[in-house]
């Protein structure tokens, strides 16, 4: 078994600050409403970061299991907050199972913002110019996308490429469902606003395909779906301020996708707004703003919080296939010990 001595200090800086804190009482996973005989946590993953079992950690389902209600931070003695320690290990896997890799580490630290803007920026120019761009970036981001997801479904215990996409349509009702945020009873609230970002995505995303068909419907669609966004997207923050002593204060994971979404929307309303009135020059800044956030969530999406929809819905199908707990790596060490 790999072990990584650096593992806790690399969590530490994806929003894990306080692991070394926990002394292992297991308070957070007999308080987690989501923790099951099969598929305990978040104890037993705070237990791999500290011994630097980083396969291990990363090759769990249970990461993804965790909806980030926050319960076990309040009850956590040590405040070692429990629930930021899981939330930074899926951040972490976003990183590790990017293509390529260093487009990860880029969404990960407010150090690398500057190249992110400035790749956002070149395309963003080189879009406005040719337009055949849009369907390349497109090919790109759904290639990159699937590999990625590959990847974690196979680091997860996945095997072949039928299981891959047979599993595919069961990932993808898990997602539109979003039902198990309504099974964690004391962090109901959150549903609702996780599914305004996300069928504001879908709505945004649908329209513009009937913008192709049809200019008017697609307009009136995108609209709705930048409202719908919007409102989700006040949702989560107020969430977040008002229930900060359970949820945490966040990641810049968290808190950049979640201001790239306000940038988007925002430019978007102001767009259309001033696209009948004689402000030109603030006109254009505004489109220039939105044009580059719609880049950043776009090209970005295989390694920000974007892609963790598909991520969690593939752990949770594969979680549901499993009988007993183990990770892929467990139940390789069990074999070897029984061979
Ligand atoms: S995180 Fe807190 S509640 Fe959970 S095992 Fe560690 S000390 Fe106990
Ligand atoms: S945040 Fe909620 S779901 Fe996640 S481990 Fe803690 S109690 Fe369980």
């Amino acid at each position: 078994m790999r072990v990584n001595p650096e593992f806790a200090k690399k969590l530490k800086k994806l929003g894990a600050t306080r692991v070394t804190e926990c002394f292992n009482c297991g308070n957070c996973t007999a308080i987690c409403p989501l923790s099951t005989e099969d598929f305990m946590f978040p104890r037993k993953i705070i237990r791999y970061i500290q011994l630097g079992l980083e396969p291990r950690a990363i090759q769990s389902p249970e990461p993804w299991l965790c909806h980030a209600c926050g319960e076990c931070s309040t009850t956590c003695p040590r405040q070692a907050f429990p629930s930021e320690i899981m939330n930074s290990v899926r951040n972490y896997a976003f990183i590790s199972y990017s293509t390529p890799r260093f487009m990860g580490v880029l969404f990960s630290s407010p150090v690398y913002l500057p190249i992110v803007i400035a790749i956002s920026a070149v395309l963003l120019y080189f879009y406005l110019h040719l337009a055949f761009l849009g369907y390349l970036l497109l090919a790109y981001v759904a290639v990159v996308s699937i590999y990625s997801i590959w990847k974690f479904w196979r680091a997860l215990g996945g095997e072949t490429v039928s299981d891959f996409f047979a599993t595919f349509k069961e990932t993808l009702a898990e997602i539109l469902k979003h039902d198990r945020f309504t099974k964690c009873e004391t962090s109901a609230y959150r549903y609702y606003a996780h599914i305004g970002v996300f069928y504001g995505f879908v709505i945004l995303g649908i329209s513009k395909f009937v913008a192709i068909l049809s200019y008017i419907p697609g307009k009136v669609l995108n609209n709705i779906g930048a409202i719908v966004l919007l409102v989700g997207a006040v949702w989560i923050v107020n969430n977040r301020i008002t229930y900060r002593e359970r949820v945490g204060s966040g990641s810049y994971h968290d808190w950049f996708f979640i201001s790239l979404v306000f940038l988007l929307t925002i430019t978007g309303i102001l767009n259309e707004m001033l696209n009948f009135s004689s402000l030109t020059l603030i006109g254009y800044v505004v489109y220039l703003l939105h044009g580059l956030s719609a880049i950043m969530i776009f090209v970005f999406a295989p390694y920000s919080k974007f892609i963790h929809a598909f991520y969690r819905g593939f752990a949770m199908v594969i979680a549901r296939s499993r009988e007993s707990g183990e990770s892929k790596v467990e139940a390789e060490e069990t074999a070897a010990e029984a061979a």
